[in-house]
């Protein structure tokens, strides 16, 4: 499933900056996910259950923040009503997806020794 090795590849990437800041354990990771990235929000969750059980990110909460899909027109720039065909109505272009195909991971909450942020 594409969803584990979604999460695979941010846990390695948690774990590598969680090590970094000489973090005792991860408390939450907020992901922005967009609409068109292909990774199912609640799979995604699923996996990170599975995949979280141990190591640095043992317990840490998921937040996932949706990014919706925003097309616009490769040439004059136009963007589509919501819903509307993905082809601009001035030029007969195909839109471009400008926004809403990323995996980010946007922000950390990591336990340290002494202090939390
Ligand atoms: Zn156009």
């Amino acid at each position: 499933m594409h969803e584990y090795s979604v999460v695979s590849a941010l846990i390695d990437e948690v774990e590598k900056r969680a090590k970094g800041a000489g973090a005792l354990r991860v408390a939450l990771i907020t992901v922005k996910l967009g609409a068109q990235s292909g990774v199912d929000p609640r799979l995604l969750a699923t996996a990170f259950e599975t995949f979280s059980d141990r190591g640095l990110c043992a317990g840490a909460e998921l937040v996932l923040e949706e990014v919706p899909a925003r097309w616009a027109c490769p040439r004059c720039g136009e963007a589509p009503a919501p819903g509307g065909p993905l082809r601009c109505a001035r030029c007969e272009r195909p839109l471009e997806l400008k926004e809403g195909d990323e995996i980010l991971l946007a922000h950390l909450e990591l336990e340290v020794p002494d202090h939390v942020y």
